[in-house]
Protein backbone atom coordinates (compact mmCIF):
# COMPACT_ATOMS: atom_id res chain seq x y z
CA UNK A 1 0.00 0.00 0.00
CA UNK A 2 1.11 3.99 -0.84
CA UNK A 3 1.40 4.85 2.58
CA UNK A 4 1.86 8.85 3.53
CA UNK A 5 4.25 10.03 5.95
CA UNK A 6 1.17 10.85 8.54
CA UNK A 7 -0.12 7.60 8.16
CA UNK A 8 2.67 6.14 9.80
CA UNK A 9 3.01 8.49 12.32
CA UNK A 10 -0.69 6.66 12.81
CA UNK A 11 -0.73 3.22 12.58
CA UNK A 12 2.59 3.40 14.98
CA UNK A 13 0.63 5.04 17.68
CA UNK A 14 -2.20 2.74 16.68
CA UNK A 15 -0.34 -0.28 17.07
CA UNK A 16 1.65 1.13 20.06
CA UNK A 17 4.95 0.22 17.99
CA UNK A 18 7.97 0.88 20.49
CA UNK A 19 10.29 0.02 17.84
CA UNK A 20 11.06 0.20 13.86
CA UNK A 21 13.58 -2.63 12.59
CA UNK A 22 15.04 -1.18 9.43
CA UNK A 23 15.73 -3.62 7.36
CA UNK A 24 17.96 -4.60 3.82
CA UNK A 25 19.75 -7.32 2.05
CA UNK A 26 23.36 -7.65 1.70
CA UNK A 27 25.32 -9.38 -1.07
CA UNK A 28 24.68 -13.01 0.21
CA UNK A 29 20.92 -12.38 0.52
CA UNK A 30 21.43 -12.42 4.44
CA UNK A 31 18.77 -9.38 6.02
CA UNK A 32 20.52 -7.16 7.47
CA UNK A 33 18.52 -5.16 10.80
CA UNK A 34 19.21 -1.67 12.31
CA UNK A 35 16.50 -1.66 14.99
CA UNK A 36 15.88 1.77 16.68
CA UNK A 37 13.46 3.21 18.98
CA UNK A 38 10.03 4.75 18.05
CA UNK A 39 11.74 8.06 18.74
CA UNK A 40 13.86 8.10 15.62
CA UNK A 41 10.68 7.77 13.55
CA UNK A 42 10.88 11.70 12.64
CA UNK A 43 14.70 11.16 11.60
CA UNK A 44 14.06 7.90 9.31
CA UNK A 45 10.98 9.82 7.66
CA UNK A 46 13.26 12.48 6.92
CA UNK A 47 16.01 10.14 5.06
CA UNK A 48 18.48 11.37 7.62
CA UNK A 49 19.17 7.70 9.54
CA UNK A 50 22.41 6.64 8.52
CA UNK A 51 24.35 3.19 9.38
CA UNK A 52 28.08 1.64 8.68
CA UNK A 53 28.33 -0.01 5.39
CA UNK A 54 31.82 -0.79 5.48
CA UNK A 55 30.58 -3.80 8.13
CA UNK A 56 28.11 -4.97 5.83
CA UNK A 57 29.73 -8.05 2.78
CA UNK A 58 30.08 -6.71 -0.32
CA UNK A 59 29.07 -3.01 0.28
CA UNK A 60 31.97 -0.48 0.84
CA UNK A 61 35.34 -0.27 1.60
CA UNK A 62 36.14 1.87 5.14
CA UNK A 63 36.71 5.17 3.54
CA UNK A 64 33.00 5.68 1.73
CA UNK A 65 31.24 3.94 4.43
CA UNK A 66 28.28 6.37 5.94
CA UNK A 67 24.97 4.91 4.19
CA UNK A 68 21.55 6.74 4.93
CA UNK A 69 18.67 4.26 4.74
CA UNK A 70 15.62 5.55 2.86
CA UNK A 71 12.71 4.05 4.21
CA UNK A 72 10.39 2.41 1.80
CA UNK A 73 7.00 3.20 3.40
CA UNK A 74 4.82 0.90 1.30
CA UNK A 75 6.66 -2.11 3.10
CA UNK A 76 5.36 -0.74 6.74
CA UNK A 77 4.40 -4.04 8.54
CA UNK A 78 3.93 -4.69 12.08
CA UNK A 79 5.58 -7.84 13.46
CA UNK A 80 2.61 -9.85 15.12
CA UNK A 81 4.81 -11.11 17.87
CA UNK A 82 5.02 -7.82 20.34
CA UNK A 83 6.34 -8.22 23.60
CA UNK A 84 5.91 -6.31 26.81
CA UNK A 85 8.02 -3.85 25.33
CA UNK A 86 5.65 -2.96 22.49
CA UNK A 87 5.26 -4.01 19.30
CA UNK A 88 8.08 -3.79 16.69
CA UNK A 89 7.37 -2.57 12.85
CA UNK A 90 9.62 -3.23 10.09
CA UNK A 91 9.85 -0.95 7.29
CA UNK A 92 12.33 -2.08 4.14
CA UNK A 93 14.92 0.48 3.27
CA UNK A 94 16.97 1.86 0.25
CA UNK A 95 20.70 1.96 0.77
CA UNK A 96 21.79 5.80 -0.17
CA UNK A 97 24.89 6.10 -0.50
CA UNK A 98 26.95 9.63 1.01
CA UNK A 99 26.37 11.61 -1.84
CA UNK A 100 22.70 11.10 -1.75
CA UNK A 101 22.14 8.69 -4.60
CA UNK A 102 20.92 5.43 -5.21
CA UNK A 103 23.90 2.94 -3.53
CA UNK A 104 24.50 0.65 -6.68
CA UNK A 105 26.01 -2.08 -4.22
CA UNK A 106 22.28 -2.59 -2.68
CA UNK A 107 20.74 -5.62 -4.71
CA UNK A 108 17.59 -4.19 -4.39
CA UNK A 109 18.22 -0.89 -5.72
CA UNK A 110 19.64 -3.16 -8.14
CA UNK A 111 16.43 -4.65 -8.95
CA UNK A 112 14.42 -1.38 -8.96
CA UNK A 113 17.44 -0.34 -11.94
CA UNK A 114 16.49 -3.43 -13.76
CA UNK A 115 12.83 -3.18 -13.61
CA UNK A 116 12.98 0.03 -15.30
CA UNK A 117 15.05 -1.13 -17.91
CA UNK A 118 11.49 -3.76 -18.40
CA UNK A 119 9.41 -0.68 -18.43
CA UNK A 120 11.89 0.43 -21.64
CA UNK A 121 10.37 -2.31 -23.36
CA UNK A 122 7.21 -1.59 -22.82
CA UNK A 123 6.02 -3.58 -19.85
CA UNK A 124 4.40 -2.73 -16.25
CA UNK A 125 5.31 -5.81 -13.91
CA UNK A 126 7.21 -8.68 -13.84
CA UNK A 127 5.53 -11.09 -11.61
CA UNK A 128 6.76 -13.55 -9.66
CA UNK A 129 6.04 -16.71 -7.89
CA UNK A 130 8.01 -18.58 -5.07
CA UNK A 131 7.57 -21.85 -4.23
CA UNK A 132 9.98 -21.88 -1.22
CA UNK A 133 10.77 -25.25 0.32
CA UNK A 134 12.59 -26.08 3.79
CA UNK A 135 13.78 -28.21 6.30
CA UNK A 136 12.44 -28.19 10.04
CA UNK A 137 15.17 -29.70 12.03
CA UNK A 138 15.66 -30.73 15.67
CA UNK A 139 17.79 -29.08 18.50
CA UNK A 140 20.08 -30.06 20.70
CA UNK A 141 20.25 -29.29 24.91
CA UNK A 142 22.73 -26.56 23.83
CA UNK A 143 20.11 -24.85 21.22
CA UNK A 144 21.98 -26.25 18.09
CA UNK A 145 20.83 -27.42 15.21
CA UNK A 146 20.77 -31.22 14.76
CA UNK A 147 20.36 -33.42 11.52
CA UNK A 148 17.48 -34.99 13.33
CA UNK A 149 14.72 -34.56 10.84
CA UNK A 150 11.46 -33.92 12.79
CA UNK A 151 9.16 -36.28 11.21
CA UNK A 152 8.70 -39.21 8.75
CA UNK A 153 6.27 -37.72 6.85
CA UNK A 154 6.18 -37.30 2.90
CA UNK A 155 4.64 -35.33 0.19
CA UNK A 156 0.85 -35.05 1.21
CA UNK A 157 0.86 -36.71 4.04
CA UNK A 158 -1.46 -36.66 6.42
CA UNK A 159 0.10 -38.53 9.42
CA UNK A 160 -0.90 -37.78 13.17
CA UNK A 161 -0.47 -34.32 13.54
CA UNK A 162 3.03 -33.90 14.46
CA UNK A 163 5.38 -30.67 16.18
CA UNK A 164 6.03 -30.16 11.77
CA UNK A 165 2.78 -29.97 11.55
CA UNK A 166 1.71 -27.62 14.06
CA UNK A 167 4.95 -25.45 12.98
CA UNK A 168 3.59 -25.39 9.64
CA UNK A 169 0.19 -24.35 10.23
CA UNK A 170 1.25 -21.70 12.88
CA UNK A 171 3.79 -20.23 10.41
CA UNK A 172 0.88 -19.39 7.60
CA UNK A 173 -1.26 -18.17 10.50
CA UNK A 174 1.56 -15.79 11.32
CA UNK A 175 2.21 -15.02 7.53
CA UNK A 176 -1.68 -14.29 6.92
CA UNK A 177 -1.45 -12.17 9.86
CA UNK A 178 0.77 -10.06 8.07
CA UNK A 179 -1.11 -10.17 5.10
CA UNK A 180 0.83 -12.45 2.52
CA UNK A 181 -1.75 -14.39 0.50
CA UNK A 182 -1.04 -18.29 1.30
CA UNK A 183 -2.13 -20.26 -1.53
CA UNK A 184 -0.73 -23.57 -0.50
CA UNK A 185 1.44 -24.98 2.08
CA UNK A 186 1.92 -28.65 2.29
CA UNK A 187 4.53 -31.45 3.79
CA UNK A 188 7.31 -32.27 0.69
CA UNK A 189 8.90 -35.43 -0.62
CA UNK A 190 11.86 -35.33 2.16
CA UNK A 191 11.50 -36.54 5.57
CA UNK A 192 11.09 -33.28 7.73
CA UNK A 193 10.88 -30.74 4.32
CA UNK A 194 8.04 -28.45 4.02
CA UNK A 195 6.71 -25.85 0.85
CA UNK A 196 4.78 -22.73 1.64
CA UNK A 197 3.52 -21.18 -1.46
CA UNK A 198 2.52 -17.21 -1.72
CA UNK A 199 0.46 -15.80 -4.07
CA UNK A 200 2.64 -13.77 -6.79
CA UNK A 201 3.44 -10.08 -6.91
CA UNK A 202 5.33 -7.80 -9.18
CA UNK A 203 9.18 -8.54 -8.71
CA UNK A 204 10.48 -6.10 -6.23
CA UNK A 205 7.22 -7.08 -3.35
CA UNK A 206 7.86 -11.07 -4.23
CA UNK A 207 11.68 -10.19 -3.44
CA UNK A 208 10.42 -8.56 -0.04
CA UNK A 209 8.35 -11.18 0.93
CA UNK A 210 10.88 -13.96 0.15
CA UNK A 211 12.97 -12.49 2.68
CA UNK A 212 10.25 -11.76 5.20
CA UNK A 213 9.08 -15.19 4.74
CA UNK A 214 12.69 -16.73 5.90
CA UNK A 215 12.22 -14.67 8.77
CA UNK A 216 8.93 -15.55 9.91
CA UNK A 217 9.71 -19.14 9.11
CA UNK A 218 12.50 -19.10 11.22
CA UNK A 219 11.28 -17.16 14.00
CA UNK A 220 8.28 -19.48 13.88
CA UNK A 221 10.39 -22.97 13.92
CA UNK A 222 12.21 -21.62 17.38
CA UNK A 223 8.59 -21.02 19.07
CA UNK A 224 8.41 -25.01 18.77
CA UNK A 225 12.49 -25.96 19.40
CA UNK A 226 13.03 -26.52 15.77
CA UNK A 227 15.50 -24.79 13.54
CA UNK A 228 14.47 -23.69 9.96
CA UNK A 229 16.92 -24.38 7.63
CA UNK A 230 16.99 -23.06 3.52
CA UNK A 231 20.22 -24.86 2.86
CA UNK A 232 19.61 -26.08 -0.63
CA UNK A 233 20.93 -29.72 0.32
CA UNK A 234 21.42 -30.75 4.08
CA UNK A 235 21.66 -34.14 3.65
CA UNK A 236 22.37 -36.38 0.75
CA UNK A 237 20.55 -39.18 -0.14
CA UNK A 238 17.22 -37.19 -0.21
CA UNK A 239 15.71 -34.39 -2.03
CA UNK A 240 17.07 -30.83 -1.58
CA UNK A 241 15.39 -27.67 -1.07
CA UNK A 242 14.30 -25.39 -4.34
CA UNK A 243 12.64 -22.23 -4.66
CA UNK A 244 10.81 -22.77 -8.00
CA UNK A 245 10.31 -18.97 -9.41
CA UNK A 246 7.51 -18.57 -11.46
CA UNK A 247 7.48 -15.60 -13.98
CA UNK A 248 5.16 -13.64 -16.20
CA UNK A 249 5.77 -10.38 -17.82
CA UNK A 250 2.23 -8.00 -17.84
CA UNK A 251 1.50 -5.27 -19.83
CA UNK A 252 -1.30 -2.64 -20.10
CA UNK A 253 -3.56 -5.23 -21.56
CA UNK A 254 -2.58 -8.29 -19.47
CA UNK A 255 -0.72 -10.73 -19.54
CA UNK A 256 1.99 -10.34 -22.09
CA UNK A 257 3.10 -14.13 -22.55
CA UNK A 258 -0.61 -15.54 -22.79
CA UNK A 259 -1.73 -15.75 -26.64
CA UNK A 260 -4.93 -17.20 -27.09
CA UNK A 261 -4.19 -18.62 -30.84
CA UNK A 262 -0.13 -19.46 -30.00
CA UNK A 263 1.28 -22.68 -29.73
CA UNK A 264 0.77 -23.90 -25.89
CA UNK A 265 -1.17 -20.40 -25.86
CA UNK A 266 2.01 -18.79 -25.74
CA UNK A 267 2.78 -15.22 -26.94
CA UNK A 268 5.93 -14.70 -29.92
CA UNK A 269 7.08 -12.69 -26.78
CA UNK A 270 6.82 -15.24 -24.11
CA UNK A 271 8.86 -17.86 -26.82
CA UNK A 272 11.58 -14.88 -26.87
CA UNK A 273 11.84 -14.75 -23.38
CA UNK A 274 12.01 -18.45 -23.00
CA UNK A 275 14.56 -18.50 -25.79
CA UNK A 276 17.00 -15.66 -23.33
CA UNK A 277 16.26 -18.02 -20.21
CA UNK A 278 17.55 -21.11 -22.03
CA UNK A 279 20.61 -19.21 -23.45
CA UNK A 280 21.78 -17.75 -20.49
CA UNK A 281 20.75 -20.80 -17.60
CA UNK A 282 24.49 -21.60 -17.61
CA UNK A 283 25.43 -18.18 -16.62
CA UNK A 284 22.51 -17.15 -14.49
CA UNK A 285 23.04 -20.31 -12.33
CA UNK A 286 25.88 -18.77 -10.29
CA UNK A 287 23.26 -16.37 -9.33
CA UNK A 288 20.35 -18.34 -8.84
CA UNK A 289 21.95 -21.56 -7.36
CA UNK A 290 25.02 -19.73 -5.23
CA UNK A 291 26.77 -21.57 -2.58
CA UNK A 292 29.24 -24.35 -2.61
CA UNK A 293 26.10 -26.76 -1.18
CA UNK A 294 23.57 -25.52 -4.24
CA UNK A 295 25.22 -27.96 -6.72
CA UNK A 296 24.82 -30.78 -4.35
CA UNK A 297 21.33 -30.41 -5.29
CA UNK A 298 21.37 -30.53 -9.15
CA UNK A 299 22.15 -34.11 -9.51
CA UNK A 300 19.77 -36.43 -11.13
CA UNK A 301 17.24 -38.50 -9.26
CA UNK A 302 15.99 -35.98 -6.47
CA UNK A 303 13.40 -33.72 -8.66
CA UNK A 304 15.91 -30.92 -9.07
CA UNK A 305 16.97 -30.28 -12.82
CA UNK A 306 20.35 -31.36 -14.29
CA UNK A 307 19.40 -30.31 -17.83
CA UNK A 308 18.83 -27.07 -19.76
CA UNK A 309 15.83 -27.98 -21.68
CA UNK A 310 12.08 -27.05 -21.01
CA UNK A 311 8.28 -28.57 -21.29
CA UNK A 312 5.26 -28.35 -21.44
CA UNK A 313 3.82 -31.02 -19.24
CA UNK A 314 6.46 -32.74 -18.32
CA UNK A 315 8.45 -31.84 -14.32
CA UNK A 316 12.00 -32.65 -14.74
CA UNK A 317 13.43 -30.40 -17.16
CA UNK A 318 15.02 -26.74 -15.88
CA UNK A 319 11.72 -24.52 -17.65
CA UNK A 320 8.26 -25.55 -16.86
CA UNK A 321 5.14 -24.25 -18.67
CA UNK A 322 2.40 -24.94 -16.31
CA UNK A 323 -0.94 -26.18 -18.24
CA UNK A 324 -3.08 -23.18 -16.32
CA UNK A 325 -3.45 -20.30 -18.74
CA UNK A 326 -4.59 -16.88 -19.94
CA UNK A 327 -3.48 -14.86 -16.19
CA UNK A 328 -1.54 -17.37 -14.74
CA UNK A 329 0.19 -18.19 -17.94
CA UNK A 330 3.74 -18.38 -16.82
CA UNK A 331 7.04 -19.90 -16.61
CA UNK A 332 8.45 -21.79 -14.11
CA UNK A 333 12.48 -22.20 -13.07
CA UNK A 334 13.26 -25.09 -11.13
CA UNK A 335 17.06 -24.49 -10.69
CA UNK A 336 16.62 -21.74 -8.06
CA UNK A 337 16.97 -22.85 -4.85
CA UNK A 338 16.59 -20.99 -1.20
CA UNK A 339 20.18 -19.58 -0.89
CA UNK A 340 20.20 -17.22 -3.31
CA UNK A 341 19.33 -13.83 -3.33
CA UNK A 342 16.37 -13.17 -4.49
CA UNK A 343 16.79 -9.12 -5.44
CA UNK A 344 19.74 -10.91 -7.58
CA UNK A 345 18.41 -14.09 -8.76
CA UNK A 346 15.14 -11.87 -9.91
CA UNK A 347 17.36 -9.49 -11.65
CA UNK A 348 19.77 -12.21 -13.57
CA UNK A 349 16.45 -14.20 -14.87
CA UNK A 350 14.77 -10.94 -15.78
CA UNK A 351 17.42 -9.67 -17.73
CA UNK A 352 18.17 -13.09 -19.44
CA UNK A 353 14.60 -12.97 -20.33
CA UNK A 354 14.62 -9.50 -22.12
CA UNK A 355 17.78 -10.33 -24.01
CA UNK A 356 15.72 -12.84 -25.76
CA UNK A 357 12.88 -10.43 -26.55
CA UNK A 358 15.42 -8.08 -27.62
CA UNK A 359 17.55 -10.47 -30.18
CA UNK A 360 14.52 -12.65 -30.80
CA UNK A 361 16.07 -15.57 -29.88
CA UNK A 362 14.37 -18.66 -30.79
CA UNK A 363 14.30 -21.69 -28.23
CA UNK A 364 14.79 -25.11 -29.19
CA UNK A 365 12.20 -27.66 -28.84
CA UNK A 366 10.51 -28.44 -25.99
CA UNK A 367 11.71 -31.81 -24.36
CA UNK A 368 8.57 -33.64 -23.35
CA UNK A 369 10.52 -37.43 -22.36
CA UNK A 370 11.94 -38.15 -19.63
CA UNK A 371 15.54 -36.63 -20.12
CA UNK A 372 16.93 -38.71 -16.80
CA UNK A 373 16.36 -42.05 -19.59
CA UNK A 374 18.77 -40.43 -22.38
CA UNK A 375 21.71 -41.36 -23.00
CA UNK A 376 24.75 -38.35 -23.94
CA UNK A 377 23.83 -38.71 -27.42
CA UNK A 378 20.11 -38.49 -27.15
CA UNK A 379 20.95 -35.27 -25.42
CA UNK A 380 23.59 -34.37 -27.92
CA UNK A 381 20.54 -34.53 -30.98
CA UNK A 382 17.71 -32.64 -29.03
CA UNK A 383 21.22 -30.13 -27.68
CA UNK A 384 20.44 -30.27 -24.14
CA UNK A 385 23.46 -29.09 -22.47
CA UNK A 386 23.92 -29.55 -18.58
CA UNK A 387 23.73 -26.87 -15.87
CA UNK A 388 27.00 -26.15 -14.56
CA UNK A 389 28.43 -29.43 -12.02
CA UNK A 390 30.19 -27.02 -9.41
CA UNK A 391 30.38 -23.51 -8.16
CA UNK A 392 33.34 -23.24 -9.56
CA UNK A 393 31.68 -23.90 -13.30
CA UNK A 394 29.07 -21.99 -12.73
CA UNK A 395 31.23 -18.69 -12.09
CA UNK A 396 33.08 -19.63 -15.35
CA UNK A 397 30.03 -19.16 -17.10
CA UNK A 398 28.82 -16.18 -15.12
CA UNK A 399 31.89 -13.62 -15.73
CA UNK A 400 31.85 -14.39 -19.63
CA UNK A 401 28.45 -13.18 -19.88
CA UNK A 402 27.53 -9.94 -20.09
CA UNK A 403 24.07 -10.20 -19.67
CA UNK A 404 24.96 -10.64 -16.32
CA UNK A 405 26.87 -8.18 -15.74
CA UNK A 406 24.26 -6.35 -16.93
CA UNK A 407 21.47 -7.47 -14.93
CA UNK A 408 23.88 -6.85 -11.72
CA UNK A 409 25.39 -3.81 -12.76
CA UNK A 410 29.16 -3.96 -12.35
CA UNK A 411 29.88 -3.16 -8.57
CA UNK A 412 27.81 -5.81 -7.88
CA UNK A 413 29.10 -8.28 -10.59
CA UNK A 414 32.47 -7.43 -9.52
CA UNK A 415 32.08 -7.97 -6.07
CA UNK A 416 29.89 -11.30 -6.00
CA UNK A 417 32.24 -12.55 -8.27
CA UNK A 418 35.33 -12.01 -5.79
CA UNK A 419 33.12 -13.14 -3.25
CA UNK A 420 32.08 -16.40 -4.53
CA UNK A 421 35.67 -17.12 -6.29
CA UNK A 422 37.05 -17.26 -2.60
CA UNK A 423 34.04 -18.94 -1.71
CA UNK A 424 35.20 -22.18 -3.81
CA UNK A 425 39.05 -21.37 -3.00
CA UNK A 426 38.00 -21.77 0.42
CA UNK A 427 35.93 -25.10 -0.06
CA UNK A 428 38.57 -26.56 -2.68
CA UNK A 429 41.24 -26.92 -0.03
CA UNK A 430 38.92 -29.03 2.41
CA UNK A 431 39.99 -32.81 2.81
CA UNK A 432 36.64 -34.62 3.16
CA UNK A 433 35.24 -37.70 4.97
CA UNK A 434 33.90 -39.00 1.69
CA UNK A 435 37.72 -38.91 0.35
CA UNK A 436 39.26 -40.69 3.41
CA UNK A 437 36.81 -43.50 3.27
CA UNK A 438 37.49 -44.13 -0.62
CA UNK A 439 41.17 -43.36 -0.65
CA UNK A 440 42.98 -44.00 2.83
CA UNK A 441 43.52 -47.78 2.71
CA UNK A 442 42.76 -48.03 -1.39
CA UNK A 443 46.18 -45.87 -1.97
P1 LIG B 1 3.39 -26.07 -8.91
O1 LIG B 1 2.55 -26.31 -10.12
O2 LIG B 1 4.86 -26.10 -9.22
O3 LIG B 1 3.03 -26.92 -7.72
P2 LIG B 1 2.16 -24.02 -7.43
O4 LIG B 1 0.75 -24.10 -7.90
O5 LIG B 1 2.53 -24.62 -6.12
O6 LIG B 1 3.09 -24.58 -8.58
O7 LIG B 1 2.65 -22.50 -7.37
C1 LIG B 1 2.27 -21.65 -8.34
C2 LIG B 1 2.89 -20.30 -8.07
O8 LIG B 1 2.80 -19.55 -9.29
C3 LIG B 1 2.14 -19.47 -7.03
O9 LIG B 1 3.04 -18.71 -6.29
C4 LIG B 1 1.26 -18.56 -7.92
O10 LIG B 1 0.86 -17.36 -7.28
C5 LIG B 1 2.22 -18.30 -9.05
N1 LIG B 1 1.60 -17.74 -10.25
C6 LIG B 1 0.37 -17.92 -10.75
N2 LIG B 1 0.18 -17.18 -11.86
C7 LIG B 1 1.33 -16.49 -12.08
C8 LIG B 1 1.77 -15.54 -13.05
N3 LIG B 1 0.99 -15.14 -14.06
N4 LIG B 1 3.01 -15.04 -12.93
C9 LIG B 1 3.82 -15.43 -11.94
N5 LIG B 1 3.47 -16.31 -11.00
C10 LIG B 1 2.24 -16.84 -11.06
N1 LIG C 1 12.55 -30.47 -3.80
C1 LIG C 1 12.64 -30.45 -5.24
C2 LIG C 1 13.83 -29.56 -5.67
O1 LIG C 1 14.87 -29.74 -5.18
C3 LIG C 1 11.37 -29.94 -5.90
C4 LIG C 1 10.15 -30.74 -5.59
C5 LIG C 1 8.92 -30.17 -6.30
O2 LIG C 1 8.73 -30.44 -7.50
O3 LIG C 1 8.20 -29.39 -5.67
O4 LIG C 1 13.74 -28.71 -6.52
MG1 LIG D 1 7.92 -28.31 -4.09
MG1 LIG E 1 6.93 -26.03 -8.57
Amino acid sequence: KNYSQADIRQMAKDENVRFLRLMFTDLFGVIKNVEVPISQLDKLLGNKLMFDGSSIDGFVRIEESDMYLYPDLSTWMVFPWGSEHGKVARIICEVYSNDRKPFVGDPRNNLIRTLEDMKNEGFTDFNIGPEPEFFLLKLDEQGKPTTNLNDNGSYFDLAPVDLGENCRRDIVLELENMGFDVEASHHEVAPGQHEIDFKYADALTAADNIQTFKLVVKTVARKYNLHATFMPKPMDGINGSGMHLNMSLFNKDGNAFYDEDGELQLSQKAYWFLGGLLKHARSYTAVCNPIVNSYKRLVPGYEAPVYVAWSGSNRSPLIRVPSSKGLSTRFEVRSVDPAANPYLAIAAVLEAGLDGIRNKIEPEDSVDRNIYRMNIEERHEEHITDLPSTLHNALKEFEKDDVMRKALGSHIFQSFLEAKKLEWASYRQEVTQWERDQYLEMF
